[in-house]
């Protein structure tokens, strides 16, 4: 595999959690109604998956989109993944405890 431009980008599934749940307010599938987002993974605790928007940032770098999918309907919304960093960065994890 070759990820070697996305390796230092990664957002863990905690972290993205955390921020949909503080920044976002978790709305209902614009489609559907549903509230059955899904953010991806490609394994169980790893980080969340990425794929490129296609666009490059000012420094060059390959702008990625986190992707939430509605399990019901199948509707993606697209979410910027370096506001999603910027947020993490700005608000690290407070070590709280998670209910597993
Ligand atoms: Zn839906």
């Amino acid at each position: 595999m070759s990820t070697s431009a996305i390796g230092s980008n990664t957002i863990s599934f905690t972290d993205a959690v955390r921020f949909f749940r503080i920044v976002t307010n978790s709305g209902p599938c614009p489609m559907c109604s549903a509230v059955a987002w899904t953010i991806p993974v490609n394994q169980m605790n790893g980080p969340v998956s990425l794929v490129p928007s296609g666009n490059n940032d000012d420094s060059g770098s390959p702008v990625m989109e986190l992707k939430l999918s509605c399990d019901v309907c199948g509707y993606f919304r697209s979410h910027n993944a370096t506001i999603i960093r910027k947020w993490i960065s700005e608000n690290p994890a407070d070590d709280e405890p998670t209910n597993g």
